[in-house]
């Protein structure tokens, strides 16, 4: 099994690293400067950088690391992202030879429209589609689109570690908890994550079962978020894409 290891970069950024001791793949390395430190310090080559959309805080670090380590770059087919060798779309598989690595390419859309994830080796590296107990905000796509992404994410096994972009969990589980208080799950949820912030420690990977069970924006078949939703928006019987856009929409308005 390869080793994952996620590196803290800007104010909440992960960088994700997976490696054999050897070789390496970083995914979304949007500073370079962590994702060097770390490969200097455990003596690894890069071989390759996964993008997942064309967001800056993610796609910051190609060119140079392209330059210093003659990596390949796979990404989504936009002309925003810097120094891309392969262009990914869902569908695709991305097939590394050092370290010996397969991930399946799933089309994600809905923070932005050319979002895409990649599946692999019970990882899953979302970007900014899901986020510990939360979603990516609708840049560019509608409730529909993400929530179609979503239902995709929701069809891989439940101890898929869940390997988000950022670290937002906390902020995240205080809006679940306005619409879904009574969730033990959350509560847990709130405590464990609450003492390994206070250590230092990342919320990060959590596992698909777990964002299952306290995820709002994961939940939008759930009869408790399509009760809220059907309050949220006065209407009777919202469908599932509905209730997941009044969970956004609410987080939105939390945000402020
Ligand atoms: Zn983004
Ligand atoms: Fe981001």
């Amino acid at each position: 099994m390869p080793t994952l290891v996620s590196l803290p970069a800007f104010e909440d950024n992960y960088i994700w690293v997976l490696h054999d001791g050897q070789h390496a793949v970083a995914v979304d390395p949007g500073d370079p400067a962590p994702l060097i430190a770390f490969l200097d310090a455990q003596r690894l080559v890069l071989t390759t950088v996964l993008i997942t959309h064309h967001h800056r805080d993610h796609t910051g670090g190609n060119t140079l690391l392209r330059q210093r380590f003659n990596c390949e770059i796979y990404a989504p087919e936009n002309p925003r992202i810097p120094a891309t060798t392969h262009i990914l779309r869902g569908g695709d598989a991305v097939d590394i030879a050092q370290p010996p690595l397969h991930f399946d390419v799933i089309a994600t859309p809905g923070h932005t429209l050319d979002h895409i994830s990649y599946a692999g080796h019970g990882n899953l590296f979302c970007g900014d589609t899901v986020f510990g107990c939360g979603c990516g905000k609708l840049f560019e796509g509608n409730p529909g689109m993400m929530a179609a992404s979503l239902d995709r994410i929701l069809t891989l096994p439940d101890a898929t570690r869940v390997c988000c972009a950022h670290e937002y969990t906390l902020s995240n589980i205080d809006f679940a908890r306005t619409i879904d208080g009574h969730n033990p799950a959350l509560l847990e949820r709130q405590a464990k994550d609450r003492d390994a912030r206070a250590h230092g420690r990342p919320t990060l990977p959590s596992t698909l079962a777990l964002e299952k069970l306290t995820n709002p924006f994961l939940r939008f078949h759930d009869v408790d978020m399509t009760a809220f939703a059907a309050n949220y928006l006065n209407q009777p019987h919202p469908g599932p894409a509905e209730v997941f856009g009044a969970i956004r929409a609410a987080k939105d308005a939390w945000d402020g």
